[in-house]
């Protein structure tokens, strides 16, 4: 687990200022009310073995705490590292910039739906990863720890199919 709170704390001031809203890194995690998973495009490069790879499944999970009557956002930000395919060491992502500025964008929104339930829409829908690569449980870090959007997807997917018993 890698805490980017820092990292997010302008893009999010500047995406909520104009809304009034007040952003401040949470210091008490027991103030959590919530928390809401965005999938994120990340590179890595091994300092071990020196392999350099990219994932489109990788992840940042926002925990927030959301005060409406003063507009107070208070937030934590975490991403996971993975395992490298070649060492099998744990590596840090590199956040690609465009990524956190969507994702703050994104997350701002879903900030302000729920302060003024207005549904304003931002251009185009978040972008989707159009890389073939497939999601590595085995090398996946939020796997490990139980917190892993995108295999709660895969796994909600396969129940659902499951049930529908498409015979595929
Ligand atoms: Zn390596
Ligand atoms: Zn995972």
């Amino acid at each position: 687990m890698v805490d980017i709170s820092e990292q997010l704390l302008t893009l999010l001031e500047n995406d909520l200022s104009k809304d009034q809203v007040k952003v401040k890194i949470l210091e008490h995690k027991s103030c959590i009310q919530h928390q809401r998973t965005y999938k994120i495009k990340v590179k890595f490069n091994c300092d071990h073995c020196l392999h350099s790879w990219t994932s489109a499944q990788d992840q940042i999970i926002f925990y927030y705490y959301l005060n409406k009557n003063s507009r107070v956002l208070e937030y934590n930000a975490e991403t996971f590292r993975q395992q490298c395919t070649q060492c099998k060491k744990y590596q840090i992502p590199d956040i690609y910039t465009e990524e956190l500025i969507r994702v703050s964008e994104w997350f701002s929104k879903a900030m302000i739906d729920i302060l003024f339930g207005i549904k304003k829409t931002l251009k185009g829908k978040p972008k989707e990863s159009n890389m073939q690569d497939h999601h590595k449980k085995e090398l996946c870090e939020a796997c490990k720890l139980g917190k892993c959007g995108i295999q709660n997807e895969k796994d909600q997917l396969k129940k659902l199919f499951g049930k529908l018993s498409l015979g595929q």
